[in-house]
């Protein structure tokens, strides 16, 4: 059995290859990376890499790190430089699903993954949902447009019925 490794937040760690960690850590510090480096997922905490020796924090590293950024633009693929802030504009344009924004955008399917996101992970498991979440709310506002509209047409129809 693999053992749980927590970061100091208590949240558990996503195993990471050295290269991964290497490539988003300031190269001052390469000489202390180990091969059981681990990501902390927790977007509260600005750790980024541990192992049970060391830990690097925001402050380190030198990529803008999605889980933890609160700015803007907050990168969410990093093979092909996309970000949310190009996600929302795709959809304002158009764009009315999942396919239609990577086909727009660009987004997904760098396969450089491991490499550029700082997880190490495929960016795709998270960048679907935000593209999700965004989807909803934009059909959900044209919803609601749409019912006051249909309410607004339908109002002068029901004072004839009882004007009758
Ligand atoms: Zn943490």
């Amino acid at each position: 059995m693999v053992p749980e490794v927590r970061c100091v937040c208590g949240t558990e760690g996503l195993k990471v290859n050295r290269i991964t960690a290497g490539n988003h850590l300031n190269p001052e510090y390469w000489h202390m990376l180990s091969d059981d480096m681990h990501f902390c997922p927790n977007s509260e905490c600005s750790v980024v890499y541990f192992d049970d020796k060391t830990v690097f924090t925001l402050k380190e590293i030198k990529t803008k790190v999605f889980f933890k950024e609160k700015g803007s633009p907050k990168p969410l693929c990093y093979c092909k430089q996309v970000t949310e802030e190009d996600v929302i504009e795709a959809i304002r344009k158009g764009a009315k699903s999942v396919k239609e924004v990577e086909e727009i955008t660009g987004i997904g399917n760098g396969g450089h993954c491991m490499i550029t996101n700082p997880s190490g992970r495929c960016c795709r498991q998270f960048y679907v949902g935000f593209v999700e979440k965004m989807l909803e709310k934009v059909v959900s506002n044209k919803n609601n447009t749409e019912k006051q509209n249909e309410i607004s047409e339908e109002l002068p129809e029901c004072c004839r019925i009882d004007q009758e």
